[in-house]
C-alpha cells in the first residue's frame, strides 16, 4: 500500500559513528524542503518504544554537521527484539502520527527495521552508520572514512615512538568480522604486516616477515591487527610469542579501542551523510520502503534490507598484494 508521507521520524541505533549527526541534519532539512514534518526519535528503538520524540525543524540541527557521536543518542533495545516491544513502538508512532522513519545504524538496526516494517506496514529507509564498513550495498558506510583517518593519525604517532626506541608495535584496530580498517590503515601507515579476519597469515610467515624487516635495517616495525584476525592469538599473546622467538625485538602493544569511533567527521563523511539523508527522505516520499541507501560508483543506490543484512562485504584483495610489495 502506498502511504502518503506527512511526518517522518529519524533515529540513530546501535553503535555510534562519526557522520550520524550530519545524516540527522540532512534528513531533517530534506523533510523541511519537501514540506514534510520531521520528528527526532531519541535512543533508537528504546526511545521509540517509550515515545521519546521531539519535533525537529531546520534550526534544530544547526551546528552539528561537524560533531561526532549522535545528538539523538543511541541505544540497543532488547524489548524491540520481541513482538510485544515492537507493537508498543508501533502504537507510539501511530499516536504521534509518524507515518515513516529513517534509521541510521548497522545491520542489526536494519534487521529490526525490516521485521518491524513487515509486521506493521510502516515505510522505513536505512542509512548505514558504522565505522566497520561491513555492510553490502555501499562502498562506504558513514564514519568509515573518518575512522581510517583517526587510526592512521594514531599509528603515525606510535611510529614516532617505535622508531625512536627500535621497537615493534602490535596495534589492534576495530574489525571483528571484516578487515577493512586494518587493511587500509595498514597500507596507509606503512605497516610491516596486516592481520585480518579474512586471512590467516600464519605465525611462521609473521616471524619470517619480521626477521626480513630487521635484516633490511628498519628501525621500527608496526603490525596492524584487526580485532577478529584469525592467527589464533590475541595481541598480548602475539607480543609474548614474538619476544620468545625473536629476542632481538622489544615489543609493545597498543589497543586503540573506542577512540576510533569518535571525533569530528571527515569532509567525505559529511558529504556522504548529506547525500544519504536526502536520498532516504526522497525515497520515502516516492513510495520506496525497506531499503538501505548506499554509495555505488559515486551514485546513490538503494539495496533492499534483506540483501544488505545477509550479504558479507568483501575486502579488497589487491590491497594485500600492494602491502606485500610496499614492505619489501
Ligand atoms: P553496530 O554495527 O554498531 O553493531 P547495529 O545496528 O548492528 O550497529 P545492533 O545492536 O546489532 O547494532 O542492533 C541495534 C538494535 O536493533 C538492537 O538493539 C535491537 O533493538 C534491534 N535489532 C537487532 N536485531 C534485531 C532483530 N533480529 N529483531 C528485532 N530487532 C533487532
Amino acid at each position: 500500500m502506498l502511504h502518503k508521507i506527512k511526518k517522518i521520524g529519524v533515529m540513530t541505533s546501535g553503535g555510534d559513528s562519526p557522520g550520524m549527526n550530519a545524516a540527522i541534519r540532512s534528513v531533517v532539512r530534506a523533510c523541511v524542503f519537501h514540506n514534510v514534518e520531521c520528528v527526532g526519535i531519541y535512543r533508537g528503538y528504546e526511545g521509540m518504544i517509550e515515545g521519546d520524540f521531539v519535533p525537529m525543524n531546520a534550526r534544530s540541527v544547526k551546528g552539528i554537521i561537524n560533531k561526532g557521536g549522535t545528538v539523538l543518542k543511541s541505544a540497543r533495545s532488547k524489548e524491540f527484539r520481541t513482538y510485544e516491544g515492537r507493537k508498543k513502538a508501533y502504537d507510539k508512532l501511530v499516536e504521534a502520527n509518524i507515518d515513516a522513519f529513517v534509521v541510521i545504524g548497522g545491520d542489526g538496526s536494519f534487521t529490526g527495521a525490516m521485521i518491524f516494517s513487515q509486521e506493521f506496514d510502516i515505510p522505513v529507509m536505512g542509512i548505514p552508520g558504522t565505522i566497520d564498513n561491513d555492510i553490502v550495498g555501499t562502498t562506504h558506510t558513514l564514519g568509515y572514512d573518518t575512522a581510517l583517518n583517526t587510526v592512521v593519525e594514531a599509528i603515525d604517532k606510535i611510529r614516532d615512538t617505535a622508531s625512536s626506541h627500535n621497537r615493534l608495535f602490535f596495534v589492534e584496530v576495530m574489525g571483528r568480522d571484516v578487515g577493512h580498517i586494518a587493511l587500509n590503515v595498514g597500507v596507509g601507515a606503512g605497516a610491516e604486516e596486516i592481520l585480518i579476519p579474512e586471512e590467516d597469515l600464519g605465525l611462521d610467515r609473521l616471524l619470517e616477515s619480521l626477521r626480513r624487516s630487521k635484516q633490511s635495517g628498519k628501525s621500527s616495525s608496526i603490525v596492524v591487527v584487526a580485532e577478529g584476525d584469525k592467527i589464533g592469538k590475541n595481541v598480548f599473546e602475539l607480543k609474548d610469542y614474538v619476544e620468545e622467538n625473536m629476542t632481538e625485538y622489544e615489543v609493545r602493544v597498543s589497543v586503540l579501542g573506542h577512540m576510533q569511533r569518535g571525533g569530528s567527521p571527515s569532509c567525505f563523511d559529511r558529504v556522504l551523510a548529506s547525500r544519504m539523508g536526502v536520498k532516504a527522505v526522497e525515497s520515502l516520499i516516492n513510495g520506496t520502503s525497506n531499503c538501505m541507501v548506499g554509495l555505488k560508483n559515486d551514485v546513490m543506490a538503494l539495496t533492499p534490507f534483506d540483501q544488505a543484512v545477509k550479504g558479507k562485504s568483501k575486502i579488497n584483495m589487491e590491497l594485500l598484494r600492494v602491502s606485500d610489495i610496499m614492505t619489501i
